[in-house]
């Protein structure tokens, strides 16, 4: 059956009964790192876990497509948007318990890291090095500096395409490079959704915590191109090799397409430096890989997401 959305009536449905304001063609660019990516059909922010729920609940139970946000920092949307609702993920309350910090899906990874080296806690250290938020970082099983969230995620509270809600344990959640569960959700099921995170982590002094903080600050500076808009590394590293190592080999560090142009500092980043288009990134992404593979037979596979309306084929 073909649901109408209708993002009007839809809208103020959601602002009546959830107390949630909406937008319509909200552009997106301005929520992703990438800084492109068109219009939402519709658009709202969800400020706590209640409204996280009951806006993910209320498409659910329409049956309208809907698409969740953290920080857009592993994404490219397209530039023809996203038809359906948008939830962007704002729900920021978090908590230290004994040697448990406990965080809402959308603290972001940097605030938890400091926050826990406040507490004398440590483990979250890599967090620093990743723009997103608690929610896409368990999604990505997100990683760094040696550590990722499988090594220190204790259990997520996960609402689950049937509804209900419950805490899993991190065992359960399927971890491994860069993976979860959360990417491979069954044809036709609603995606789950992560509403919390706890994590398990050791006590250690502040001031020992802040120089592996400081450290990773100095590493990033030197090996990132941050003050570009990117969305980290484009490409999953094949087993045993380095995907950055085999575009630079195969001299693809500069390649540009339109406003968009691979990274001369670190080779598996795409930075849109001149106000590019996501069929630039696109585009080059594409060209890249094939270089790479007529280069060194390997394909890689995107670590991005392509997310949105982009047409019946790639551009
Ligand atoms: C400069 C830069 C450096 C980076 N460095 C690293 C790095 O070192 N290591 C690394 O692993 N990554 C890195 N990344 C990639 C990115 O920051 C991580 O993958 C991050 O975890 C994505 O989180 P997000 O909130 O931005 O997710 P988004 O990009 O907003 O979303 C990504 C996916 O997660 C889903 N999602 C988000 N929140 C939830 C939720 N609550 N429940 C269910 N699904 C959800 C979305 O629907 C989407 O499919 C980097 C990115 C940039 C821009």
């Amino acid at each position: 059956m073909t649901v109408v959305f209708d993002p009007i009536a839809t809208g103020t449905e959601i602002q009546r009964r959830i107390g949630v304001k909406t937008s319509r063609d909200e552009p997106l660019a301005r929520f992703t790192t990438m800084r492109v990516g068109g219009p939402a059909d519709l658009f709202a922010t969800a400020h706590n876990a209640f409204e996280l729920r009951a806006l993910v609940r209320f498409a659910r139970a329409r049956g309208f497509p809907h698409l969740i946000l953290g920080r857009g920092s592993d994404v490219v949307i397209a530039d023809a948007g996203v038809r359906g609702l948008v939830i962007q993920v704002r729900a920021e309350g978090s908590r230290v318990d004994g040697e448990r910090y406990i965080a809402e899906s959308g603290v972001q990874m940097a605030r938890a890291a400091t926050e826990a080296q406040r507490a004398g806690l440590t483990g979250l250290e890599f967090g620093l090095a990743i723009p997103g938020t608690v929610g896409g970082a368990i999604w990505a099983n997100a990683g760094a500096h040696e550590s990722d969230v499988a090594a220190v995620l204790e259990s997520a509270r996960v609402l689950a395409a049937d509804g209900s809600e419950a805490v899993i344990p991190t065992r359960d959640l399927e971890l491994g490079y860069r993976d979860s569960r959360f990417k491979h959700r069954a044809p036709g099921a609603a995606a789950e959704l992560i509403l919390e995170a706890t994590f398990r982590l050791s006590p250690a002094g502040p001031d020992t915590i802040k120089e592996r903080l400081d450290g990773i600050r100095r590493w990033r500076q030197a090996h990132q191109p941050l003050g570009l808009p990117s969305a980290g590394s484009v490409f999953r590293n094949p087993p045993g090799e380095s995907a950055g190592r085999l575009v630079d080999a195969a001299g693809l560090k500069g390649l540009r397409i339109g406003g968009a142009v691979v990274s001369e500092k670190h080779a598996n980043f795409i930075v849109n430096d001149r106000k590019g288009s996501a069929a630039d990134v696109r585009r080059l992404a594409e060209r890249v890989r094939a270089e790479v593979e007529a280069r060194h037979g390997v394909r890689l596979d995107f670590e991005v997401e392509f997310l949105g309306d982009w047409g019946a084929s790639p551009p």
